[in-house]
């Protein structure tokens, strides 16, 4: 099974003339293993279908699932558990809590959770985000690079289904933005991880293993392995 699929999703909003199809019946899996960037123009349906994979919204027609899990219909209880412990989020913003460490912050998800790093895994995550004594800093005192690495992290230590990354690189300048770039395509070379990236910038979208276009709510190309100058 993909590590997330969307099968004929429809999503509208507002109702009468101020309706908006955000989604017209969008399909597409998402592999395990892979990373796969999602561009289009603004307004094109790429932060809509994002929510509605991770159950961060409804769908009015279609079905999502996570992995095994069939997202549409699960109640309040499932969709909570769903995004403990299957999916992880990466936004523009960045999101730490500002009073915890970097460290506090990256097991966070799990202590909310109420479960146990794997030791073993969280040294694994802790060597790749590579901020060393910094890590018991507090977010303000680390630059944007280092406190998305610390986000990417904090996705990444209860080992998720999927990640998802709304514009990851959109707040950093372009050497803070390679080096969390970097850290997600090693999240999925060398440990399997499963991302999915929303961005519009042409340089992020070719550290991806696919690029899926969106125009006007609909899926409307599709391309592997692509180039900075390939997604333009
Ligand atoms: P993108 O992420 O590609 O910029 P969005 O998914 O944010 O596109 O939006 C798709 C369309 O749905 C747009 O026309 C947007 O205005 C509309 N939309 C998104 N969220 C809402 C909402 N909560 N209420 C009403 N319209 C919305
Ligand atoms: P992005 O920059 O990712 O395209 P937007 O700025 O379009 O995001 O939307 C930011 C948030 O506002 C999203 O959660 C989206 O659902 C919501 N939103 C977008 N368009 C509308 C709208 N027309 N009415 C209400 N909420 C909206």
């Amino acid at each position: 099974t993909p590590a997330a699929r969307a099968v004929e999703v429809w999503k509208v909003y507002g109702t009468g003339e101020a309706q908006v199809q955000a989604l017209r019946g969008v399909s597409a899996e998402f592999e395990r293993g892979k990373y796969t960037a999602i561009m289009g123009p603004s307004g094109s349906g790429k932060s809509t279908l994002m929510h509605c994979l991770a159950g961060l919204d409804t769908v009015n027609a279609g079905t999502v699932y996570i992995g095994e899990t069939q997202v549409t219909g699960l109640g309040d209880a499932g969709l909570t558990k769903l995004r403990r412990e299957k999916v992880g989020f990466i936004f523009q913003q960045f999101n730490l809590l500002p009073t915890l460490t970097a460290a506090e912050n990256i097991t966070l998800p799990l202590a909310i959770a109420g479960r146990q790093p794997d030791k073993a895994w969280y040294d694994t995550v802790i060597l790749t985000v590579g901020l060393g004594d910094r890590l018991h800093h507090r977010p303000s005192e680390l630059s944007g690079g280092q406190q998305q690495r610390v986000a990417c992290a904090r996705a990444l230590v209860s080992r998720p289904e999927v990640i998802f990354a709304d514009e990851p690189t959109g707040n950093l300048d372009s050497r803070s933005g390679t080096d969390v770039l970097n850290f997600l395509r090693d999240s999925v070379r060398q440990h399997g991880q499963t991302i999915v990236m929303v961005t519009h910038d042409p340089n992020a979208a070719s550290y991806a293993d696919r690029v899926v276009f969106l125009a006007d709510g609909e899926i409307v190309d599709e391309i592997l392995s692509p180039t900075a100058d390939s997604v333009l």
